[in-house]
């Protein structure tokens, strides 16, 4: 599934692609349940003729402003992919939705597993009211993760996980920063030094920077789980230390990465370096 580098990644192939400042020309909906809340006449007749003026992201979430103040947002869930291409283009198996542009581009929903989905808000507070830290944001300080894991007492994994308390790690970013913070995944969030928390603090910006900056983790062989916009793969699958290395040599301390099973996920790490205590 998508995280939030991957889907950072997008929202800057996007803007990068001069989308902004074009109007939406129409809209073809090919699987209705990608379309959540609003009937397809409905959404279509809300979005057409409007200008895409932003584009941003708040957790997993790809944001699209558009110029009647609606907001278009795109949950990628377990194997949504967007494409921007012509609109001479054959449409293909799985493209659900085609976003017509007035300049002859269409952005395209490709979605094998049909779990994503395309909201529509005039109010972006209320449609994330239930999501927690933005983590690249200011409101992510280590004061506020400090009081907010005191709080609680619960495991680091399902915890890091869940989207309440902070939104857009998934399962390979969460095993990647507990690697480089040197915390065991089942860890009470109350239970963490004050040294640990900074650390897991700053694990979680640096993980997510570097997924940023090498666009996106494209794991399996054949037909990687992650593209770019224009069907890029990204390469910070190459810097991983833990996530699926199972098996190999810890790059810190070169004892054998386990997987274990914590609150129903797999989970990768190194039972030296993050030891339970
Ligand atoms: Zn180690």
């Amino acid at each position: 599934m998508p995280e939030l580098p991957e889907v950072e990644t997008i929202a800057e192939n996007l803007r990068q692609s001069a989308l902004t400042g074009i109007v939406i020309e129409d809209l073809v909906i090919y699987w209705t349940k990608s379309i959540a809340h609003f009937s397809v006449e409905e959404y279509r007749r809300k979005i057409m003729g409007q200008m895409i003026t932003h584009i941003s992201r708040r957790g997993k979430n790809l944001i699209l402003a558009l110029s009647n103040d609606l907001f278009i947002i795109i949950h990628l869930r377990m194997s949504g992919r967007l494409i921007l291409c012509e609109d001479w283009n054959p449409i293909r198996k799985h493209e659900h939705i085609i976003l017509k542009m007035r300049n002859g581009k269409e952005l395209r929903f490709h979605d094998t597993r049909k779990f994503g989905r395309w909201y529509l808000t005039d109010n972006l507070n209320l449609f994330f009211k239930n999501l927690g830290f933005e983590p690249l944001n200011d409101t992510f300080t280590l004061d506020a993760f400090t009081k907010e894991l005191k709080k609680r007492s619960r495991a680091l994994k399902p915890l890091l996980l869940d989207q309440s308390f902070i939104a857009g790690l998934g399962n390979i970013y969460v095993d990647e920063a507990l690697w480089e913070a040197k915390v065991h995944p089942k860890t009470l969030s109350n239970q963490l030094s004050k040294g640990q928390i900074k650390k897991l603090f700053q694990s979680i910006i640096n993980v997510l920077k570097k997924g940023i900056i090498n666009r996106g983790t494209s794991l399996g062989s054949g037909k990687p789980n992650f593209y770019g916009l224009m069907g890029v793969q990204g390469s910070n699958q190459e810097g991983l230390n833990v996530f699926r290395l199972t098996g190999k040599p810890c790059p810190r301390c070169g004892n054998i990465i386990e997987k274990i099973i914590v609150a129903q996920r797999s989970t990768h790490f190194c039972p030296h370096c993050q030891n339970l205590g």
